[in-house]
């Protein structure tokens, strides 16, 4: 659940704002948690706005839920600004206004913040990340990211936005640590789009993919191995369907003829049925554990169809993967996963070894902080940071402030990683040394 702060001349900004799941084996659900928002919705006023860096869960799913307390302007892409209208509508919570949409590229200034919008590849579209400039320096939040010369949907990744930054002279570098312990490079989009057209054009039956619903340029690429193997397409699940008419209407998705209503699923041929369904997690409820329990009211898989596990077990999550695929085992039906695939089914959305060093060269930062990872994550992103030029880098926990510049007595200023102290009014008054 990522919410950052910037701060300049009493002034903040905030860039993303999302939810967690906390897994409970008692619970049937997981409890949705958000940041703590104490210290920002204490400070409203001096809140600039809120800068939302992609469309995922972990960096926009609280903004329903405590947009109120720190009610300000919203900034981000159009397919994230859709998503959080829908989502927001879909459970009840607020709908932040104004939401200000920005093309990639694009400016803004915010309070004492000029914002650029960077475009950088991941796995759901209309990424950005953001250049950040103020009187005191200058600093590239990367957000979520990997390299991705082949996205399938929106422009391939473009290394001059990055090197363009670290030519105007980078602060500081705050960047994706999540596959920072993996070697290599990440695998492209285009080269899961092979592997599941491989996969589904050996198969006989039914085909079942499982994948999350906010990877647009996966359902674009299962459109395409639906026409490519004479199959139809039906999205099973809720939030496919929302991900889905989120890209129609921000031009990302064109309406495809092989898309059919899922009613329609159960009186094809087998071997003309694709179908994208949520819930590789496992998750109680969702449309890949209601074909598994044979309780899905549009369709009933049978032996030889063949489900594709197209995304990677979140952590905390093997058990009910594990429960799920069992089902489908015990009923005949085959399973393909990254394990049993000739060629790769799923690919990770965050930068691997290779593309952390080359972020790193590109745009040469005097410090890097990484985040988005647990401790061991962002100790080896830092060790990179600092391999490819970085003079320091840093590392910390959730609600550590550091000092970026300016300079001198940045690393002083910057040594001091702790909590937060304020006074009795609220007002910042130290960061004690953890
Ligand atoms: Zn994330
Ligand atoms: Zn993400």
């Amino acid at each position: 659940m990522n919410l950052n702060l910037y701060g300049h001349d009493g002034a903040w900004l905030m860039v993303d704002c999302g939810i967690t799941f906390e897994r409970d084996s008692t619970r049937i659900r997981p409890r949705v948690q958000t940041p703590d928002p104490q210290f920002i919705a204490e400070r409203k006023d001096a809140l600039a706005g809120i800068v939302l860096t992609h469309a995922h869960e972990d960096h926009i799913g609280a903004i329903p839920l405590l947009w109120e307390r720190f009610p300000v302007p919203v900034y981000t892409t159009p397919f994230t600004a859709e998503v959080l209208r829908r989502k927001a509508a879909g459970r009840g919570g607020k709908i932040p206004s104004p939401i200000i949409e920005c093309i990639p590229g694009e400016e803004q200034t915010i309070g004492p913040f000029n914002v650029r919008w960077l475009p950088i590849t991941h796995s759901t579209p209309d990424t950005c990340a953001l250049h950040i400039r103020c009187a005191a320096g200058s600093l590239l939040h990367t957000a979520d990211w990997k390299i991705d010369e082949m996205p399938q949907v929106g422009p391939g990744f473009n290394s001059d936005w990055f090197a363009a930054a670290g030519a105007s002279e980078l602060d500081a570098v705050v960047c994706d640590s999540t596959n920072a312990v993996v070697p290599g490079h990440s695998i492209s989009e285009s080269t899961v789009r092979d592997g599941l057209l491989k996969a589904v054009a050996a198969c006989e039956g039914r085909v079942v993919v499982a994948c999350f619903a906010s990877n647009i340029a996966r359902i674009h690429s299962l459109i395409d191995v639906a026409s490519n193997t004479g199959r139809y397409l039906g999205l099973l699940g809720r939030s496919l369907q929302t991900m889905h008419s989120a890209a129609v209407s921000v031009g990302l998705l064109e309406r495809s003829q092989r898309l059919i209503e899922t009613g329609h699923l159960g009186y094809l041929p087998r071997d003309e049925v694709l179908i994208v369904a949520t819930g590789s997690q496992g998750e109680h409820g969702a449309a890949l554990q209601r074909l598994a329990a044979g309780t899905h009211h549009q369709l009933e898989l049978e032996p030889g169809d063949t489900v594709i596990l197209s995304s990677r077990v979140i952590p905390g999550n093997e058990e009910s993967v594990e429960r799920l695929l069992k089902r489908f085992r015990d009923q005949g039906i085959s399973i393909i996963d990254g394990e049993s695939a000739v060629q790769p089914v799923h690919a990770s959305g965050h930068p691997c070894q290779e593309e952390l060093a080359s972020m790193y060269q590109w745009s040469r930062p005097r410090l890097a902080v990484p985040v988005h990872g647990e401790q061991r994550h962002m100790k080896a992103n830092a060790q990179i940071a600092r391999e490819n030029g970085a003079q320091m880098a840093l590392t910390g926990e959730n609600g550590d402030l550091f000092y970026l510049a300016p300079e001198p007595g940045l690393r002083r200023k910057v040594a001091m990683v702790g909590r937060l102290e304020q006074d009795e009014e609220g007002r910042l008054l130290a960061i004690s040394p953890s």
